[in-house]
């Protein structure tokens, strides 16, 4: 299947979760989650009640939407925590947390996952200092990541930066806003990354 083109607030409206694909459009009052906006589809509104199977579905899949990824890479996170050792389903938030796409995003350097990917690809961010282009390397500890000295990405970062400060820098995160500069102080703890899913629901689904 190939990547979702669509309306993202769709694929919200679908999840009936807000999954903050859009930017600073998500935390105003225009939301279409926050007004009341119906499942999407003739029979959006005429929902039965979910088998197990698929509540453990529907919380996979606002995961994989929240972080803009196919299946089949999403698996590839999922079979990469089964295999390090600790608690699977925290190994899993953290290494999406820690994807450079989604670092780039919660730095504030870009509005959504989705354009932070888009910057990654389009060569305007260096990961300690040498330029990177891959949006799914997972970053470690003490990496640094830094918006390249380029008037373009430069500029467009700085329109988002403030916004995402005033929302509040993670704490395993710091930023260096003249320098266009972030830093990854720890791996961010299940309670630090807060989800708003039970990824408990996803380790089982794949369980099976
Ligand atoms: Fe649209 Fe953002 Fe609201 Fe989702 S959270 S419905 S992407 S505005």
């Amino acid at each position: 299947m190939g990547r979702y083109t669509g309306p993202a607030c769709r694929l919200c409206r679908r999840q009936a979760m807000k999954l903050f694909l859009k930017g600073d459009r998500c935390y105003m009052a225009k939301c279409p989650i926050e007004t009341g906006r119906p499942v999407p589809g003739v029979h959006g509104q005429r929902r039965s009640k979910l088998s197990a199977y698929g509540v453990q579905l529907r919380e996979k899949q606002r995961l994989r939407r929240m972080f803009g990824m196919q299946e089949r890479q999403f698996r590839v996170f999922f079979e990469r925590a089964l295999r390090t050792r600790g608690v699977t389903g925290e190994k899993l938030l953290q290494s999406l947390e820690l994807r450079l796409d989604s670092l780039v995003y919660r730095l504030g350097f870009a509005p959504s996952r989705r354009a932070a990917r888009q910057m990654v690809n389009h060569g305007h961010i260096a990961v300690n200092g040498r330029k990177n282009t891959i949006p799914s390397r997972v970053l470690k500890a003490g990496d640094k990541i830094q918006v390249r000295e380029r008037k373009p990405g430069r500029e467009y970062a700085a329109r988002f930066m403030d916004s995402a400060e005033s929302r509040g820098l993670a704490a395993w995160l710091q930023l260096k806003k003249d320098l266009f500069e972030g830093e990854v102080l720890h791996v961010p703890t299940r309670e630090e990354i807060a989800p708003t899913v039970d990824e408990q629901l996803i380790v089982e689904l794949y369980s099976k």
